[in-house]
């Protein structure tokens, strides 16, 4: 960890709510102003990897699209490899799918079924935990690549959502509580 490591108030302080985005109702969390403050990102994803040494992760695993940016920074910060999970139809090769239900509808994200080895060890980091709908499909998937979950990791969480009740069963951490 840097010696300028954030405090969560810092972090907390650049994310910039705006209400009504990208629809009415919500209230979007929008971490732009956070990427753009070099020591404040930089501290975040040592947030993020503090407690796992390298040569611990053998990949972190990203969710599409924001939990890219932190998962593929973490990756080499781990000496890890990096695997998208993306949203269903934008991955080029053969690929395992998991459905999840939306307030209204349902998603599908998808992972390559090549995309981790059977009992690696998996860090899985998205930005933000709302219902845990997409944490908990991601999670399916990594399961069923027959890898093992040590953690999964988000900067913001959105506890009036409880969206940890999804995750059962796995450590979950994030740096900003709301
Ligand atoms: P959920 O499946 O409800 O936990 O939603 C989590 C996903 O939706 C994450 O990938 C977030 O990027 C995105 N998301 C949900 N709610 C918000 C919000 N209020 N602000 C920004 N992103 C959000």
């Amino acid at each position: 960890m840097t010696e300028t490591c954030p405090t969560p108030s810092e972090i907390e302080s650049v994310i910039r709510n705006v209400p009504d985005f990208p629809k009415p109702g919500i209230q979007f969390k929008d971490i732009t102003p956070l990427l753009a403050d070099a020591r404040l990102f930089s501290g975040c994803i040592d947030l993020l990897t503090d407690h796992f040494k390298p040569g611990t992760v053998d990949a972190v695993v990203g969710i599409d699209a924001r939990g890219f940016i932190f998962a593929a920074a973490a990756a080499v910060k781990l000496q890890a490899g990096f695997v998208p999970i993306r949203k269903k139809g934008k991955l080029p090769y053969q690929t395992h799918e998991q459905e999840y239900e939306l307030e209204y509808g349902t998603a599908t994200v998808a992972v390559h079924i090549d995309a981790l080895k059977p009992g690696s060890r998996v860090l899985l980091l998205d930005d933000l935990l709302a219902t845990g709908g997409t944490a908990a499909a991601a999670a399916a998937l990594v399961q069923r690549l027959g890898a093992h979950i040590l953690e999964i990791s988000f900067l913001i969480e959105l506890s009036f959502l409880h969206g940890r009740e999804k995750l059962k069963g796995y450590p979950v951490r994030s740096l900003v509580v709301y």
